[in-house]
């Protein structure tokens, strides 16, 4: 049981334990948005009903950077090769360096793109326009976003995702 937590404005930040979610309620930092129908947990005086989606009173703190990671590469790139502009599913996707490493490239957010293992072979160990190849976009430092940072479980409410605005994939 999990509880989705949106800031003063609405903007979905994180999803916490039932039990965190508790804690920001009774602390007096968060208000109930939606709770679970049927779902109670026995208090010493009274039952508790457990939050599906709390309003915390505070905003967001936008200066939170996106973890980078292969999995938050494939989010940025919306699961889309770079080179050939398919769309593709995770075990299908590899990361490919702009700079290959072996000529001293770095893996950052600055040098990594999604790539299909064809295109990621094709390119090999050249730059793309050695290559013939063109990025789609240049790859940057993603903001902040829950589709990359809140990442949903088969069991989390589906209402959610209404929040999130979220694209199949
Ligand atoms: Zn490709």
């Amino acid at each position: 049981m999990r509880t989705l937590v949106l800031d003063s404005t609405y903007f979905p930040v994180r999803i916490v334990s039932w039990q965190k979610a508790m804690i920001l309620l009774f602390t007096g930092r968060a208000e109930m948005v939606t709770q679970y129908k049927e779902r109670k947990i026995m208090g010493v005086t009274e039952n508790f009903t457990l939050p599906k989606i709390l309003r915390l009173f505070s905003r967001h703190k936008s200066e939170k950077k996106v973890r980078f990671s292969r999995h938050n590469v494939f989010w940025r790139d919306a699961f889309t090769c770079q080179y050939c502009h398919v769309k593709h599913s995770t075990s299908q996707l590899t990361i490919d360096h702009v700079l290959p490493q072996s000529r001293g490239g770095k893996t950052s957010w600055e040098n990594v793109v999604s790539a299909c293992s064809p295109c990621n072979t094709r390119k090999g160990n050249k730059l793309p326009h050695e290559a013939n190849m063109k990025l789609l976009k240049r790859p940057v430092q993603p903001k902040w976003s829950p589709q990359i940072c809140l990442r949903l479980k088969r069991d989390d409410p589906e209402e959610w995702s209404q929040w999130f605005h979220l694209k199949a994939v």
